[in-house]
């Protein structure tokens, strides 16, 4: 696993306190969303079709500590938007790492260069870089030539100067297991600590709609690659529990818990999760957790979460079932994901088995929350 034991140990912790309280919705990262303003404007991206005074808009240090402080989780994770933008993100990430949170500072890498003496090393601190492929493919998913050049100069950069780095892929059509293979062969080289490979979601605000990977193909790609790892007898340090691999290659049939990476964003609190933007924001973490209707979302419950498998809504189901099942987890993590045999069934639309007397869909039900 591509994550240091210090910080396993602080984590592992930070669960057994909340499982000896009795906390059943516990915040395992917070997706904290400090701009949407970004450098670059990538096809598959879902958070720059904002309009210009939206762009414009910054969380201020007060408001990310608070956010921080309010959420409690032992995991910070900064995207974006360009993080590398905000000018107050040095003093955002020393706030963080004060209150001894581990943090991830998700970047496209292209201002790394110039800003990095505006940090320190940190055993807290990861630059988590953007990069989804090699050279061409990269290039081709950000839109723009010579990205991947730069990211990987930073790259090199930051691991020279004492930085933890990690690199965050996202996958989408078109992707083969060859092409993922020889990517993830090409970042342990580089010397980073570990990749967090994840199926890129279908945003619907995203500029390009046929870039992303659906239903059981995401499941047969990611066998590929597990399968093609095991053959060539690869030990990529994935920045992933076992069991989220495990589901990512059909194996396990999880219901998502997008309380794990609440997100705090420049409009508040988004309801449910970083990935659906039109589902509403409070003001506060805990009226999210009291006033989302949580059980009307995930991969069975909701339209819009049909295709979803991304790891802030499932990488917490997975977190939780290791704790439940730990030498099924033990039997994962040592045999690696499984990629034979049949998978999980697809999930059965609720949905439209669900449908009210006036013909109503589960999404479009109003759910009344009750405070008891
Ligand atoms: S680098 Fe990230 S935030 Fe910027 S456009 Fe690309 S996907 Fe969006
Ligand atoms: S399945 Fe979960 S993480 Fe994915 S979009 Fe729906 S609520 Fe968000």
């Amino acid at each position: 696993m591509g994550v240091p034991l210090r910080q396993q140990i602080a984590v592992g912790s930070y669960l057994i306190k909340q499982k000896i309280k009795g906390v059943k919705k516990y915040p395992l990262v917070l997706m904290l969303e400090p701009l949407f303003r970004c450098n670059l404007a990538c096809a598959g991206c879902g958070k720059i079709a904002h309009p210009e005074e939206i762009l414009d808009k910054r969380l201020s240090y007060e408001e990310c500590m608070q956010a921080v402080d309010e959420c409690g989780a032992p995991m910070v994770s900064i995207p974006g938007g360009e993080p590398l933008l905000h000018k107050e993100m040095p003093q955002i990430v020393e706030g963080i790492i004060k209150r001894k949170k581990y943090v991830y500072l998700c970047t496209n890498a292209l201002l790394l260069k110039k800003r990095i003496d505006d940090y320190t090393p940190s055993p807290y601190l990861n630059f988590s870089v953007h990069l989804d492929g090699m050279k061409e493919r990269h290039d081709a998913s950000v839109c723009q030539e010579g990205v991947f050049d730069r990211a990987v100069e930073a790259i090199k950069l930051a691991l020279d100067k004492g930085f933890r780095v990690t690199v965050n892929c996202t996958l989408f059509q078109g992707e083969t297991p060859e092409d993922v293979v020889e990517f993830l062969d090409y970042a342990m080289d580089l010397g980073v600590e570990g990749a967090t490979i994840a199926p890129g979601f279908s945003y619907e605000h995203a500029p390009k709609q046929d870039v992303f990977i659906k239903g059981a193909d995401t499941k047969k790609l990611f066998r590929g690659i597990f399968e093609l790892g095991k053959k060539l007898k690869r030990k990529w340090r994935l920045n992933h529990s076992a069991l989220y691999l495990d589901f990512l290659a059909g194996n396990q049939d999880y219901k998502c818990t997008p309380w794990g990476n609440p997100t705090r964003n420049v409009f508040g609190w988004q309801k449910p999760c970083y990935l659906l933007a039109d589902e509403g924001y409070v003001e506060t973490f805990q009226e999210l957790l009291d006033s989302t209707p949580w059980e009307k979302y995930g991969n069975a419950s909701n339209p819009k979460c049909a295709q979803c498998m991304a790891h802030c809504g499932y990488e917490a189901t997975a977190v939780e079932d290791t704790l439940r099942n730990p030498w099924k987890a033990l039997v994962a993590a040592v045999k690696g994901p499984k990629t034979t045999g049949e998978m999980v069934a697809e999930p059965v639309p609720q949905w439209i088995a669900k449908e009210d007397k006036k013909g109503k869909k589960l999404a479009d039900i109003p759910v009344t929350i009750s405070n008891k």
